[in-house]
């Protein structure tokens, strides 16, 4: 417990004027804003909180949604608009070494630079100290009772004059290992220190409450993702040393709903997709079609995801190539019979966005395209993104020996994309992408 967390010293003016958080353009004034993020609470949690009469202080929830692969450190990256993790976890295939990198000595010691994923980590003016990140999944509730407290003194010690932006990891553990019945103490005890918070910074401090991502709450079952592979013939590598077909590496870490797949040159994903498509767990894989397509392949079929941009704006098409693996056949019908669709098939990004948030893979075009897109997400971006069905995931055998899990997240289907936001000060749309998020939360 020696790690302190990073405290960001020095980086507002703190000669500003109590009430005068941020001046904007026009000398526009706002209150100040505490924000703090849970790690993993999904929307119907906080709605549900909210109904027995927790977090009253607050409006209503809207459904913040998560970017696929629906795991922290995309997700924050996205919503805050911070610098783009080197992969989708810590343990990451880098496409220009064709190697695996990063390793569980991340979590051990210091969070220096190197173990800094992203810049949104940069502001953050609380966090966890680094021995909590994996001990929250052994000792979870000693663990959110510690962290609570920390963020509580030191939320009151840190200056008035600015936000303050606090993460709460603890959250996530809880709903992984202890399920969504043990989660229901910690957001009651939260409720407690918001509502001291709150009585005692008064109006002239907001509190703004989102979670990263969702979570899909039921007992989970591994895909036999590697095993089905090498039955295939593939074989699985850490490193591709010298030429020959077929050749996968598949770095995995925590027990989620998504696997990365990194294919060596001679190896084709397309191929490597209509492999996975019968799997038993496998909701859909995607992989690059040229550059301006995705192909999602699925055990309902193939679609192409068709992005182009032009003074209009970002338009998407949906090609049903066999079946709709994406059950957006219904939704395709009402834009076209509203007269949203162009004679090539593509309808407006925001015309889509409208009609899939509650979608179950809620806002699926935009969503899924950018996923795969090289330096959109991740810096090395996969060949192959597979998203599992609701109860699977792929992981690290290690840790399957040692957790069992209750829930997790990760693919693209609702429950792991639904995450919330919700102020004491502003309503927000029901629906924010999360790619949208950074002006509701930061300006
Ligand atoms: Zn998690």
């Amino acid at each position: 417990m020696v790690a302190q967390p990073r405290v960001r010293a020095g980086a507002h003016d703190e000669n500003t004027p109590r009430l005068v958080g941020h001046t904007h353009g026009a000398a526009q004034t706002r209150p100040r804003r505490l924000l703090l993020c849970l790690d993993g609470v999904p929307f119907e949690i906080m709605q549900a909180a909210q109904a027995r009469g927790l977090f009253a202080g607050f409006n209503e929830p809207a459904r913040l949604l998560s970017p696929f692969p629906t795991m922290t450190n995309i997700a924050l990256a996205t919503m805050l608009k911070a610098s783009v993790p080197l992969g989708y976890e810590t343990v990451y295939f880098d496409r220009q070494a064709q190697e695996l990198r990063g390793s569980i000595g991340k979590y051990i010691g210091r969070r220096t630079p190197d173990k800094v994923p992203s810049s949104y980590m940069d502001e953050l003016d609380y966090q966890e100290p680094l021995p909590f990140e994996f001990l929250v999944y052994v000792a979870p509730d000693a663990v959110w009772r510690a962290d609570m407290r920390r963020f509580r003194e030191r939320f009151r010690a840190a200056p008035q004059t600015r936000d303050y932006f606090g993460f709460l990891k603890g959250t996530d553990g809880l709903l992984h290992i202890r399920g969504p019945e043990k989660l229901q103490p910690a957001l009651e005890s939260l409720d407690g220190i918001l509502r001291e918070l709150q009585a005692w910074g008064g109006r002239e401090t907001e509190i703004v409450l989102f979670s990263d991502h969702g979570m899909n709450l039921e007992e989970v079952r591994k895909v036999h993702l590697l095993t089905h592979l090498r039955e295939q013939g593939y074989e699985v590598k850490s490193e591709f040393r010298g030429r020959g077909p077929r050749k996968l590496a598949v770095p995995a870490f925590g027990l989620i709903g998504f696997a990365a797949l990194y294919c060596s040159d001679e190896t084709d994903p397309a191929e490597v997709a209509a492999t996975l498509a019968p799997l038993e767990g496998v909701d859909f894989s995607l992989y690059r079609d040229g550059n301006s397509a995705v192909i999602v392949h699925g055990a309902r079929g193939r679609a192409r995801i068709r992005r182009t941009t032009n003074g209009a704006g970002t338009r998407f098409a949906y090609e049903q190539l066999d079946g709709d693996p994406l059950e957006l056949a219904p939704v395709l019908g009402e834009l076209q019979a509203a007269g949203e669709v162009d004679a090539q098939g593509f309808a407006a990004d925001a015309a889509w966005f409208a009609r899939t948030g509650a979608h179950t893979y809620p806002d699926a075009l935009a969503n899924l395209f950018a996923a795969i897109q090289h330096g959109d997400r991740v810096h090395n971006a996969a060949d192959v993104l597979v998203s599992t069905r609701d109860g699977y995931y792929y992981g690290w055998s290690a840790l399957e020996r040692i957790v069992h899990l209750h829930a997790t997240h990760g693919n693209a289907r609702r429950q792991s994309t639904t995450a919330f936001l919700m102020s004491t000060h502003r309503n927000f749309t029901p629906y924010v992408r999360g790619s949208e998020a950074r002006p509701l939360l930061r300006e």
